[in-house]
């Protein structure tokens, strides 16, 4: 029996036996530290109002990390009002997903505007289809 497969560590790229964490353990005991330093700041009463940037200046952890914590739920936006991560679309602050909500309606109008342009290529293909056919039995029929 296999307790686990090598991969490489997502973080550091180093092989490891993945296992019930997905970077190893090197890694691991890196991010815990990074997470002790970020919850130790904003423990402090007079950091409660602090942003995920003031946070990441302050202890030195990525605000790539961070946004891992607070999605993770180790670090709780109720507690800390003014964390939040920035949207992978425009770097505006959100607390959850991965996009704002400006740029979720920007993808659905992306979406529907391809809906849209398909649903036309697909009328027109079965326009010409339909006139090919009328053709062809004008073609027989003569
Ligand atoms: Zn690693
Ligand atoms: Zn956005």
């Amino acid at each position: 029996m296999s307790l686990g497969k090598l991969d490489n560590c997502p973080r550091c790229d180093t092989l490891f036996v993945k296992g019930v964490r997905d970077v190893c353990n090197n890694c691991y005991q890196q991010i815990e530290k990074e997470y002790a330093k970020c919850a130790e700041y904003l423990r402090k009463r007079e950091n409660r109002g602090a942003n995920i940037h003031q946070v990441s200046e302050a202890t030195g952890v990525s605000i790539k990390q961070i946004t891992k914590f607070i999605k993770e739920g180790r670090i709780s936006v109720a507690n800390n009002p003014n964390m939040g991560y920035p949207c992978e679309g425009c770097g505006l602050m959100i607390i959850s997903g991965t996009l704002c909500d400006d740029c979720k309606k920007g993808l659905q109008r992306e979406i529907g505007y391809d809906k849209d342009l398909a649903e036309r290529l697909s009328a027109e293909e079965e326009k010409n289809r339909k006139s090919a056919l009328a053709y062809k039995s004008r073609e027989n029929k003569q």
